[in-house]
């Protein structure tokens, strides 16, 4: 069952309710009771976020049932329930306090602007919200889009952008396929989401500017966030979070060196604190345990066996606890 085949949806904090029709034609009706005191956290039932979503949430330690075919899922190991619902809904759910938290795209923070605090980025979803127009076609900056009509699901938030550029424009707003809207002749130009740009060259269009850059991230309601109970349960979810996204960020390594070098080692890799650092069985020999950053993996190598270093190994992290 699709999210868009629910009829009708009410819930809030303690009852989730739907009805729906049948293929046979029948409505039916649907009720679970939910659990006032544990977190509800809204995300998105099937679309782009949804499989790393979950995969986040595994990494993070919380156990819950197969999503499939339902509306929320318990958390077995952490008083959380998770509502599985349309990305477009959770700014209302979480503003309106049915949700505590959502996970959902910084473009829809944008151009809804829910009042909710945003909490944290969550390192997936990656995309941005380009200005595309055709390939053959003459424009070449913003101000040559002077008075044409954009084509765009975000109409908000490409129009404060060309407001700010002070280049006034017609917008048209088309849910799906924007891409199409110039071959169809809707638009001279689109503002688009796009993560690689693929979908774009596929249908001649190249990219003209970057409007914003967007990820997915944690959002809170800001109730939930004041309230001391609930407040402590959204810092321990974080904490874990945190403890993922850390955890992505940096390898483990150990290697052995020659003891004279251990202060330039400690330069290049400083590590959390300090590297941990055992004496070898061969004198003159140490042997060190360490994190690096990811982002500078190579060139930190690189400088290790410069220095000097050898019989390095590199792990992957599960979590860490800073
Ligand atoms: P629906 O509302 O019907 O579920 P949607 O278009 O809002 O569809 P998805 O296409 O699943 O939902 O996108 C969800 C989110 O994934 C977007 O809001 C955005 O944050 C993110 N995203 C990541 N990469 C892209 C991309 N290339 N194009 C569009 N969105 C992307
Ligand atoms: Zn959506």
């Amino acid at each position: 069952m699709g999210p868009r085949e629910v009829l009708f949806l009410l819930t809030s904090r303690s009852f989730f309710v739907y009805i729906n029709k049948k293929e046979t034609g029948f409505f039916y009706f649907k009720m679970a009771k939910l659990n006032e005191n544990n977190l509800k956290l809204a995300i998105q039932k099937e679309g782009r976020l949804t499989d790393e979503t979950l995969s986040f949430l595994q990494k993070s330690g919380i156990e819950f049932e197969s999503y499939k075919q339902r509306l929320f899922s318990v958390g077995r190991n952490f008083p959380l329930e998770i509502l599985f619902v349309r990305d477009d809904d959770i700014p209302g759910y979480v503003s309106s306090g049915v949700a505590d938290l959502g996970i959902l795209g910084l473009n829809v923070v944008y151009e809804e602007k829910p009042d909710v605090q945003i909490l944290l980025n969550m390192g997936y979803g990656f995309c941005y919200l380009t200005v595309g127009v055709p390939k053959e076609s003459k424009f070449e900056t913003v101000y040559d889009l002077k008075n044409k009509t954009i084509a765009t699901s975000y109409p908000k938030a490409t129009q404060e952008f060309f407001d700010k550029m002070e280049v006034p424009i017609k917008l048209i707003k088309i849910n799906g396929s924007v891409e199409l809207a110039p071959t169809l002749g809707v638009a001279q130009a689109i503002a688009d989401l796009t993560s690689t740009g693929s979908t774009m060259a596929l249908n001649d269009l190249r990219p003209l500017t970057k409007i914003y850059d967007s990820q997915a991230v944690l959002i809170g309601n800001n109730d939930s966030l004041r309230t001391k109970e609930r407040k402590k349960l959204i810092d321990r979810l974080i904490m874990r979070f945190k403890g993922v996204l850390a955890a992505k960020n940096y390898k483990y390594i150990m290697m052995n060196a020659p003891e004279k070098i251990l202060p330039k080692l400690k330069e290049t890799v400083p590590g959390l604190k300090s590297p941990t650092v055992a004496p070898l069985a061969e004198k003159g020999w140490i042997s060190v345990q360490t994190v690096i950053r990811e982002d500078v993996f190579w060139e930190t190598i690189e400088k290790l066996k410069e220095l000097g270093a050898s019989g390095i190994l590199v792990l992957p992290i599960e979590k860490i606890i800073l």
